[in-house]
């Protein structure tokens, strides 16, 4: 049986994690960072935490006899996708990358484009006029916000923030995703939303508030995609496990990393 690293914590790690479940050929173990108290239930044995950067990541993957790992992390998570690319390079390990692609703006859009959480807060902290501005950002961001406090904030997130920096007008709401559009449509009409700051996740599961900003002729502050080391480019759960057939068929010369 091939052993397996997926680097977890998104909808694809989880579509991988029940293909892979019910595959004998493989044994697979799924990593999350540790972010969220209650993950999701996954139909796989999962180790949590981080590694300790990219030489602790060898070390653990060299121990666990890994023989491929699959990236299936967030489009957002650069650091361990850097620290894959890295630490499989040094062992010459299989390295495949499931990879979102961006959405693109449609037309009704308004986007405006912006380097960070922290840049689309120095933009917020100009404005005078109070904005009801709802952030669909990780916990982490958010303290960017406390720059712009004038801004009445909704921010949704799995858990509620542990300390830290928050600027004085937020509010929460607790959901984990999928979020279907019309949904979004009533949230951001309740609360009377006047702008979004997102990232450009892609996928579909949380698409909905982009659909419903586009009806409603809202704009989006779009947070750009950091630049994400990839080893081989995989479309989604199912091109990964054709990837991870090929590598059980043909041992340490399937495709990797260096060949890209
Ligand atoms: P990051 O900046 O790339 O990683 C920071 C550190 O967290 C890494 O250096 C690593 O620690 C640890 N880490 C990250 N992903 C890990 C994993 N799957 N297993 C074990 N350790 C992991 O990542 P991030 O943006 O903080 O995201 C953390 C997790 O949340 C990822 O699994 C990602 O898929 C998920 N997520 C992120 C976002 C987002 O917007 N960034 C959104 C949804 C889900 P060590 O160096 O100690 O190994």
């Amino acid at each position: 049986m091939l052993r397996i690293l997926i680097l977890g914590g998104t909808t694809e790690a989880s579509a991988l994690a029940r293909l892979l479940a019910e595959d004998a050929r493989f044994h697979p173990m799924l990593s999350l960072a540790g972010r969220t108290a209650a993950p999701a239930p996954q139909p796989l044995p999962m180790r949590i935490g981080g590694f300790g950067g990219a030489e602790g990541l060898a070390r653990w993957l060299e121990a666990e006899a890994i023989a491929a790992v699959i990236d299936a992390t967030h489009p957002y998570a650069a650091r361990i996708s850097g620290n894959a690319v890295n630490a499989c390079a040094r062992l010459g390990l299989p390295l495949g990358s499931v990879t979102r692609l961006p959405w693109t703006e449609q037309p009704g859009d308004r986007w405006q484009p912006v380097e960070s959480a922290q840049a689309a807060a120095s933009l917020l902290a100009t404005e005078t006029g109070p904005r009801h501005v709802f952030l669909s950002l990780g916990r982490l961001e958010l303290g960017a916000f406390a720059a712009a406090p004038q801004h009445d904030y909704l921010a949704r997130s799995i858990d509620a923030p542990q300390g830290g920096v928050l600027p004085p007008r937020i509010r929460f709401i607790f959901q984990r995703g999928p979020f279907d559009g019309e949904a979004e449509a009533r949230l951001l009409a309740a609360e009377r939303i006047d702008l979004i700051v997102s990232k450009n996740a892609g996928g579909t599961a949380t698409y909905g508030k982009i659909e419903a900003a586009r009806q409603a002729g809202l704009p989006v502050m779009m947070i750009r995609r950091p630049e994400k080391p990839q080893g081989d480019v995989l479309s989604g759960p199912e091109e990964a496990m054709s990837w991870l057939a090929r590598i059980a068929g043909h041992g340490r010369d399937a495709p990797s990393a260096r060949d890209v």
